[in-house]
């Protein structure tokens, strides 16, 4: 079917300081791309702490905080929005469980991590979530609504 809003939902897509210092951020994009999503924003910085702690209000409160804020601020960040249908949900599976023993292998953390406090990547856990983080680190002119003859996916 085709309908001009089934394909448009948008996730927030991040590989963490350890995925760029292990070089992992090339094979992370293309396992999204290769499942049909389309690349609408990008970039690289070093997270800046009030920015953290907006995206992780709902964690500030656990005991692993201050852990936290400290792995993201080891190093820079890659932050990604993909755009196409379901694409909340179904990046949630390609990520992978919290916590990496527990994540499937195929999915980035069971392929690449081990330990819950150096997952590699983050992924948007709603729509809403995804809304809501997208404008956290993105402004309006950085994402870019380019057109598609989509090969894999509705639009
Ligand atoms: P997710 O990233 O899968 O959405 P959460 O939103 O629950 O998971 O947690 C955000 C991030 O906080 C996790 O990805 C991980 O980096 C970190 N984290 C969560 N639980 C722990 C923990 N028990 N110890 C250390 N870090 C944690
Ligand atoms: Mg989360």
């Amino acid at each position: 079917y085709c309908t001009a809003s089934a394909g448009r939902e948008r996730t927030l897509i991040a590989v963490k300081p350890d995925g760029v210092q292990r070089r992992l951020v090339g094979q992370i994009i293309q396992r999204f791309e290769q499942r049909g999503f389309k690349l609408v924003g990008l970039k690289m910085l070093k997270a800046p702490e009030d920015l953290l702690s907006q995206h992780y209000h709902n964690l500030q409160k656990k005991s692993f905080y201050p852990y936290l804020l400290c792995y993201m601020t080891s190093g820079p960040v890659v932050v990604m929005v993909w755009e196409g249908f379901n694409v909340v949900q179904t990046s949630r599976m390609m990520v992978g469980s919290t916590n990496p023993a527990e994540a499937q292998p195929g999915t980035v953390r069971g392929d690449f991590s081990i330990h819950v406090s150096r997952n590699v990547v983050h992924a948007s856990d709603s729509v809403a979530g995804a809304e809501r983080e997208i404008q956290l680190w993105f402004n309006g002119r950085e994402l870019i609504d380019w057109d598609c003859c989509d090969h894999n996916i509705v639009c």
